[in-house]
This record gives structure tokens, sequence and C-alpha cells, in this order.
């Protein structure tokens, strides 16, 4: 069963070296916008990715330490997540479910406002362990984490899922590991348009596809083959599903997708 309809989220921007999204890329900015979508389906309405949070934008220091004194991120006033809604004419109060696809700074600041509106948030288990127990740690290359989102953040109710699953009808986690360790990508089924797969970051740029590379940084260094074996998953589930693939961070492709006021059918 399709889902009925999706928006599309946009949660704000970043100015990342080209080399975190391709290996090799080189260490000029590139300028890449943080996004996710919002499906709604016959069980509710279904948030896929959280964007990056007004603690994490109001935290210079941090930022310094993850981006560089002359690349913080930048966002509308408030908090992004319920200012993407807010366009859209929703609120927290009208989601059923969300869903992260990877513990990364720029994907979990709407993690506590989930939590305090009582809105379930699915994960890997695999990513939640990771984010929890080596990330948690602040080891060098794991910077990207920020805990404040999601530890000690008081009640989460977390829905860990150990692999592909069905977050709802028309929509589903697709694994892709390497990025992170328990990174998931999303598929989403319309009744008009048809499939879609929303890469996130295991795939920022449609290079990255084009090209067959994996993304440019995995929190784990051993973890590089599994990001290039997630490219070609993904590759190849789009040829399957006939879906259009839609990188995790493309500034061309986000601005290519038309973007109807009632959303996607
Ligand atoms: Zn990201």
């Amino acid at each position: 069963m399709p889902a009925l309809r999706m928006y599309t989220l946009n949660f704000g921007v970043e100015y990342v070296p080209k080399s975190l999204s391709v290996p090799g890329g080189g260490e000029h900015t590139i300028t890449t916008p943080i996004y996710g979508a919002l499906v709604e389906t016959p069980d509710g309405m279904v948030l896929l990715d959280t964007g990056i949070g007004r603690r994490a934008l109001d935290d210079p220091e941090f930022l310094t330490a993850c981006y560089g004194a002359d690349r913080h991120p930048s966002a509308a006033a408030g908090e992004p997540l319920e200012v993407a809604l807010a366009e859209l004419g929703f609120t927290l109060a009208d989601i059923a479910l969300a869903a992260v696809s990877h513990l990364h700074l720029d994907h979990t600041g709407g993690i506590p406002l989930l939590a305090a509106a009582g809105v379930p948030v699915a994960i890997q288990r695999d990513e939640l362990e990771y984010g929890r127990a080596r990330a948690a740690a602040g080891t060098e290359g794991e910077i990207a984490f920020y805990r404040d989102d999601y530890l000690d953040v008081e009640d989460v109710t977390w829905v860990l899922l150990d692999g592909a699953t069905e977050l709802a009808p028309g929509v589903d986690a697709i694994p892709t590991p390497g990025h992170t360790p328990g990174h998931q990508s999303y598929g989403v089924h319309l009744p008009a348009t048809g499939n879609w797969i929303f890469t996130a970051d295991a795939a920022d740029l449609a290079e990255n596809l084009h090209e067959h590379k994996r993304c440019g940084s995995c929190a784990e260094d051993l973890e590089a083959p599994l990001a290039q074996e997630s490219v070609e998953h993904l590759i190849s589930l789009a040829e399957s599903r006939d879906a259009r693939l839609i990188p995790g961070h493309d500034p061309i492709v986000w601005k290519a997708i038309w973007h109807p006021e009632g959303g996607h059918r």
C-alpha cells in the first residue's frame, strides 16, 4: 500500500569541505542544504530526519570544533524543525512517528522536541548503541555527534530497528551503514509519483551516485568498504524500484525537486 502524500522539509544550510562528501573531493567549501521529508500515510504522519537543532546552532564552541570557525551552519530563527513544520501548517503534535538516519548533529536536532511531544523515534539499533557507547566517549573523528540531542534527553521513545523495516504503509527504512555504523536511508512509495529513495548521508551528492563513490567520511575508517556497498545497494535498489534517488545534501538536486505546496502525490 502506498503512502498518501509527501512534503519536503528544509532545516538549514551547512558549509563543508567537499572531501566530507566525496573521497578526495578537495578542501574547498560547498554549500549544502539540510533536509528531510514528512510523509502522510494511512497510519499517520511520518517524519524522515529531524535536521539541526537550536541548541547546537547556539553552541559556537561546538560548531567551531565540528565545522571550523568560519563554517558555522545557518538556519532560520527558532527551532528549525518547528519552523519547517509550521511553514506547511503542521506542528509536532501531527507526527505519529519520526526516524533518524544517523546520529550526526545535522540529523538529530529535533529529537528533544519529539521526545517532549511524545513522538517515537525510529533508529537502527546499531546506530543508537554506537552513539551511546563509542561516540559518547568523544574520540576524534566522532566530533559530529552532538550528544545533547540524544543522550540525557528525557523520555525519548526509541523504536529500535534491526535492518530493513517498513515504518508505515509506503515508507521503509533501508540500512546503509558506513558513514556511521547504523546509518539508514528511506524509501517512500507514493500513488502518483511512484518510488523515491532518500539516501541521507550514504550519498551526500548526486556525484556519489553517478560515479559510485562512497561518502567521504566514515565514523570508523574500517567501515569504508561498507559505505561503498551501501552506495551500490542504493543504486541497484533505485533501479529495481524504478525510484528517484535523492542524495542527502545536494544543493542542485534539492532545488531541482519541485516542492509543491500541497505536497507530492
Ligand atoms: Zn548530514
